[in-house]
């Protein structure tokens, strides 16, 4: 099977599935993008737009976060955009620690099958999910090892626009995402993950 249709695949199997969010949204909403991407932007779940229109970032944040793209040469149709929960929570509330982890499966599916160069964690629950007991305020614009993948957080879009105050530093965490795609290139490849009470505390990449 091509990286396509298993992407497919995942994808039905998010539109399909049921979860606690489920009867309370319109539908599940799948990741969107390159499978063949070097990176992976994770949000935290479908807004009302999203919901009704069954694509990840399509409303005002998905705006912002096309503009910063834009910012950096690239088009959502070159990277790959997914959320840690695919079905909006109601009103829009945060979503609850139990609620990503029924959601973990399909964001696994998609990472193992598009093995991203960078994973970039928009927002807090993206971070807590990937990196818990981080703060975004401290962590945000570090890049972050750990395991296979590299990590990089910044703001949500969602809270530069509530809060205009956060805008310049997304955007200059966005234009620090050329230049690390090409030091991560440049890295030894990662060793073999430790046994894990021998994994060291995580420290910043560069
Ligand atoms: N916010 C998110 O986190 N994800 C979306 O898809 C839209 C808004």
């Amino acid at each position: 099977m091509t990286k396509q249709e298993i992407l497919k695949e995942i994808s039905k199997d998010i539109r399909e599935h049921t979860c606690s969010l489920r009867a309370g949204c319109l539908q599940a909403v799948p990741g969107d993008g390159n499978p063949d991407s070097q990176i992976v932007f994770i949000g935290e779940g479908p807004g009302k737009v999203e919901d009704e229109l069954g694509k990840p970032f399509v409303g005002p944040a998905g705006k912002l976060l096309e503009q910063m793209l834009a910012n950096i040469g690239m088009r959502r149709t070159d990277v790959y955009i997914t959320n840690v929960v695919k079905c909006r929570p109601p009103e829009n509330r945060d979503p609850s620690p139990s609620e990503v982890a029924e959601h973990a499966e399909f964001l696994k599916r998609e990472l193992d099958l598009i093995q991203p160069k960078l994973i970039v964690l928009l927002g807090r629950h993206a971070l807590q999910w990937f990196l818990p007991g981080e703060q975004i305020g401290k962590v945000r614009g570090k890049a972050k090892r750990k395991g296979r993948y590299v990590y990089f957080p910044t703001y949500h879009p969602a809270a530069a626009l509530h809060n205009p105050s956060l805008m310049q530093d997304l955007r200059d965490d966005f234009m620090k995402i050329p230049a690390l795609l090409k030091k991560i290139d440049e890295l030894p490849p990662a060793p073999e993950p430790p046994a894990p009470d021998l994994l060291p505390k995580q420290s910043p990449l560069f």
